[in-house]
């Protein structure tokens, strides 16, 4: 199949090719997003495949139709940035990479709570500028404290059994508890018991209309004084001013994303010359107790092999009319 790859980085190609390595597919990258403007790029392919922050909006989605794109193959878990009611009007196949490595993005939850507690990336710089001392950079032994985990899916259930490994008490919230977690004693509560009894809250759920701002001024209220709060799920279940005023109130003690309401305009991309207009991410960027990260905890070799291969297999399987039922997203997972 003739496929158009958007949003491409160096990565992506390196392992897109290594997973196409015997030519099935005609694949062309495009550093470019895809969105209304770049739409003239997917002109005479059969498919495209995007990352989550290519925006295929209903507009979006209808151009493809018309360009007569039949397949939608996203190289990522997450589908939120796809809307799937025009899809489906559209009969656009729309193939995803449900699991990739849980294992990869639950790790990089728990570095960051690491680093936000043990203080390791100012300990890194002091010590390289011949400052030895420790002075400021006292932790907490998570040993004895309570993870609050929201979503306890497949990255949820993995960082939740991480968790227990350092000695913390895990509670959690879930539509459809786990029975596997609640056998090895992870309690499930009411999702304002999570807020209210958690020294740290990691979020784990989907992008959905009930989950669009679950950290919100109304339930950071619940926290717990100087709780800190992961965020590697997705950028909007966060009201990002809230969050900045919980942590100018000291309500939050700490606060690590991975990901931003507004990562579209600046994730993957070096701006480091440029002067950043985004006052929210700025502001945010200015408390000493705020780690950010550009969406990279899904960002391990591991992972990158398997999103290669099942991105392939996705196309393959479309291609000879076998599609895995399992990485299709349809209408009914957003009803
Ligand atoms: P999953 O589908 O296995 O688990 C999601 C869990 O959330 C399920 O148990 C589901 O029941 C629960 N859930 C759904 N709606 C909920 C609600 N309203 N309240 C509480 N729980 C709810 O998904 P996963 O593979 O564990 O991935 C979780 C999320 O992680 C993805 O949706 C994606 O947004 C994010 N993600 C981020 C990265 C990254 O690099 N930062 C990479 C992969 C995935």
């Amino acid at each position: 199949m003739k496929v158009a790859v958007f949003s491409t980085k160096t990565y992506d190609k390196e392992y897109l090719d290594k997973a196409n390595a015997d030519l099935k597919h005609e694949l062309i990258y495009f550093e470019s997003a895809l969105s209304l403007k770049a739409i003239k790029l997917a002109e005479g392919f059969d498919g495209v495949c995007v990352f989550v922050n290519d925006q295929l909006t209903v507009e979006v989605v209808n151009a493809l139709s018309a360009l007569n794109i039949r397949l939608i193959v996203l190289r990522c878990a997450g589908f939120n940035n796809v809307d799937i009611e025009s899809s489906a009007r559209n009969h656009i196949t729309v193939l995803r990479v449900p699991a990739y490595s849980p294992n990869a993005v639950a790790e990089h939850a728990v570095a960051l709570i690491l680093t936000l507690n043990r203080k390791t990336h100012k300990a890194y710089n002091r010590v390289r500028e011949g400052n030895f001392s420790i002075e400021r950079l006292t932790g907490f032994d998570i040993s004895g404290k309570t993870t609050g985990v929201i979503g306890t899916g497949r990255i949820g259930a993995t960082f939740a059994r991480i968790m227990r490994g350092f000695g913390s008490k895990v509670i959690a919230y879930d539509l459809y508890p786990n029975q596997e977690l609640i056998a090895e004693g992870i309690n499930y509560l009411s999702l304002e018991d999570v807020f209210r009894k958690s020294d740290i809250l990691s979020l784990h759920c989907p992008l959905t209309p009930e989950t669009y701002q679950i950290i919100s001024k109304n339930t950071l209220k619940f926290m717990k004084k100087g709780a800190m709060l992961i965020n590697t799920s997705r950028g909007k279940l966060v009201d990002t001013e809230a969050v900045i005023d919980a942590l100018k109130e000291g309500r939050l003690g700490y606060v690590g994303i991975d990901v931003y309401e507004q990562e579209e305009k600046l994730f993957f991309k070096d701006l480091s010359e440029i002067i950043i207009t985004d006052d929210k991410i700025s502001r945010l960027m200015t408390f000493p107790n705020v780690l950010v990260t550009a969406h990279q905890a899904y960002f391990t070799d591991n992972a990158l092999i398997q999103i290669g291969q099942t991105t392939i297999q996705n196309i393959t399987d479309f291609e000879k009319g076998t599609v895995n039922r399992q990485n299709e997203v349809t209408i009914n997972m957003i009803r």
